[in-house]
């Protein structure tokens, strides 16, 4: 007998009809003989509708009140499910974070979880119930009750696996698991089996809409394995795991993609120790938060030019800010463009294969298409490209690396 725990987004319980068919995916396991414990989000639009309700008493509210407001919203969707399989002869009991022991600390609307005292829940699993779980908060060492940030409930949900040692952190939303790459943008992107932790926090800017990233780095550092699966349509959706060292041929995963990127480039600033550091730290020090970075000495009198990227809402900021350091040194000119992409090929067969890099670059030069910056780690290759061409490039590595049917190298 296994014990899993299951975890339904907003859109899943959005409704007292989708309530009933939670449960009766939930009957269903548990007729199987597997012991369940679920973590719920609030109803899909909750969340935003008691935001809204405090804005207008005060816009700037945050702070205690606010997670208790909030946390309601999890209360009711965690009743509400307790009592649609209670309707199935299933017995069930609810739990606000605070009495299934989730412990935090006081840092309200982004709490993190401090420790779960795992035998509160047990106590009901080992009474036969079904426990269900309201994600999304906890309780702080005074009592408070405390909120995990936006998308919490993820974090609930693995910190809850990992507590109770569960066979498998299932998080069912209204996708069906990771795909090769955004399906709008190619319509032959397929669903993958599985992904490793590490590549699908390499694929965070496709991932995060998938699940909340926070929680697959919880999962990576507890060992939780998660499979992400669709509330609507049955199938086995995505198993995220471990590196399986009886895995033959591990290829390319996926392709991820960035639009909102900036570049931003210095050219002709001195080549001397601190320089890097001259222009990046007052930006860094503006919160900006800098992505790509690309230094490389030019042949004249020891000038180098110095290229990085941001968000695109920080560009003009960045820019500005950069202008009045290369006044202060006295040296160096400021370029930019606002209308990059980044495109990156993850896969941890990367590690062991070479030439990857090298295809990758082939194909995007059968399109024409010009890269402007490249980075690498171990796993994963990231290119800057025009932003015209990035639809064409997502599409020509899908074809390339037949992500199609296998992702080979
Ligand atoms: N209800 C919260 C939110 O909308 C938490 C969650 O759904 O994970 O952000
Ligand atoms: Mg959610």
């Amino acid at each position: 007998m296994a014990l899993i725990v299951e975890k339904f987004g907003g859109s899943s319980v959005g409704s007292v009809e989708r309530i009933r068919h939670v449960a009766s995916i939930v009957a269903a396991d548990r007729g199987r003989g597997d012991d369940v414990v679920v973590v719920l989000s609030a109803m899909s639009g909750e969340t935003d509708r008691l935001l809204e309700l405090a804005a207008r008493i005060d816009a700037r509210c945050c702070g205690r009140e606010l997670d208790m407001l909030l946390a309601t919203g999890e209360q009711a969707s965690a009743a509400l499910l307790a009592m649609a399989l209670a309707a199935e002869g299933v017995a069930a009991v609810s739990l606000t974070g605070a009495q299934a022991r989730i412990l935090t600390d006081a840092a309200w609307n982004r709490a993190r979880i401090t420790g779960i005292e795992a035998g509160a829940i047990r106590r009901h699993l080992d009474a036969g119930k079904t426990v269900i779980v309201a994600g999304f908060q906890g309780v702080d060492g005074g009592g408070n009750i405390t909120t995990l940030g936006r998308g919490g409930s993820d974090t609930s949900a693995v910190a809850v696996a990992a507590a109770l040692g569960a066979q498998e952190c299932r998080i069912y939303s209204d996708v069906d698991g990771v795909y090769t790459t955004d399906p709008r943008v190619v319509n032959k992107a397929r669903r993958l089996d599985r992904i490793t932790f590490e590549e699908m926090l390499e694929m965070a800017s496709l991932g995060s809409k998938v699940l909340q990233i926070r929680s697959v780095e919880l999962a990576g550092k507890y060992n939780v394995p998660l499979r992400v699966l669709s509330t609507f349509r049955p199938g086995p959706g995505t198993r995220i795991t471990y590196e399986e060292k009886s895995l033959e041929n591990p290829g390319i995963a996926g392709i991820a993609f960035q639009r909102d990127e900036a570049q931003l480039t210095v050219r002709g600033v001195p080549d001397k120790p601190g320089v890097a550091a001259r222009l990046l730290g007052p930006v860094a020090d503006d919160g900006i938060e800098v992505d790509m970075i690309v230094q490389n000495v030019g042949s004249r009198d020891g000038a180098a030019d110095f290229t990085f990227t941001v968000h695109r809402r920080d560009y003009e900021r960045a820019r500005a800010i950069l202008e009045k350091t290369v006044a202060a040194l006295g040296a160096g000119r400021v370029r930019g463009d606002d209308s990059i992409v980044k495109v990156s090929l993850v896969g941890v067969g990367m590690r062991s294969h070479s030439g990857v890099a090298a295809k990758m670059f082939r194909a995007l030069a059968g399109e024409g298409i010009d890269i402007r910056m490249i980075s690498t780690s171990e796993i994963k290759i990231s290119v800057v490209l025009e932003e015209k061409n990035m639809e064409t490039a997502v599409r020509v590595l899908h074809d390339a690396f037949n992500l199609e049917s296998g992702g080979s190298l």
